[in-house]
């Protein structure tokens, strides 16, 4: 029976970096959820569906076949057997992800596929870390471990720029707050802080302070 970890919080919090590394800490399988939610939008944005069309984007959900690799030292997305590694992170995907993971039937065949992917990882290794906006509400709510992730937004506007080596941290930061204004206000799983998750706020730590931190709670 594998074990699970399992982390919200908005862009920028910390929650890539803290789950690879607490993933590597304990020999654990790591799944980035937002990683397939721009996979998504990359295929819908490349195939000229219209992303502002939700009728569009439900119907043309279940084509592409997104394949993720969970190994936490290398991590890989495929779409339809293409590596979309550095597609998914363009500001075109970031700009129009929202929207594409507004729509119920996106969510409900991404949501299928983090389950079977958290199935396969805990029936043959020790457990995995996934990582996401709604995974201890909706995708993983019986993980023994789970974690609310928070940062001030000057803070996580500040990393997300050093991670995309840009000097426009105002307009990073904008962006970002746009972004989770609205994966917190969506009708279907909107970004929430259930209270049995535990609340931790990275803004004054280290990565290696919350990883240590984390370790601990799933040590406990
Ligand atoms: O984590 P990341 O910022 O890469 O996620 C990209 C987008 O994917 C989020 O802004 C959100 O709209 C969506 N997402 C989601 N549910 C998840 C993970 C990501 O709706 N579990």
């Amino acid at each position: 029976e594998g074990f699970v970890i399992a982390i919200d919080g908005p862009s920028g919090s910390g929650k890539s970096s803290t789950a690879k590394g607490v993933a590597r800490a304990r020999d654990l399988k790591y799944l980035d959820t937002g990683a397939m939610y721009r996979a998504m939008t990359w295929w819908m944005l490349t195939h000229g569906i219209d992303v502002s069309d939700p009728e569009a984007v439900a119907e043309a959900a279940p084509r592409p076949v997104i394949t993720m690799g969970i190994d936490p030292d290398a991590p890989t997305v495929h779409v339809d057997g293409v590596d979309v590694a550095q597609e998914i992170r363009t500001d075109i995907v970031t700009a129009n992800v929202s929207a594409v993971s507004a729509v119920p039937r996106v969510r409900e065949i991404l949501v299928a596929r983090q389950r079977e992917i958290i199935a396969e990882a805990c029936a043959t290794s020790p457990g995995i870390v996934v990582e996401g906006r709604d995974i201890t509400t909706v995708v993983a709510p019986e993980a023994p471990v789970k974690l609310f992730l928070t940062a001030s937004a000057d803070a996580r506007a500040q990393r997300r720029s050093r991670e995309m080596q840009s000097t426009d941290v105002m307009a990073t930061r904008e962006a970002l707050v746009r972004r989770d204004q609205l994966d917190s206000t969506r009708a279907v799983a909107p970004l929430t802080q259930t209270p049995d998750a535990i609340e931790l706020d990275t803004t004054g730590l280290t990565l290696d302070e919350v990883i240590a931190l984390v370790v601990k709670l799933a040590d406990e």
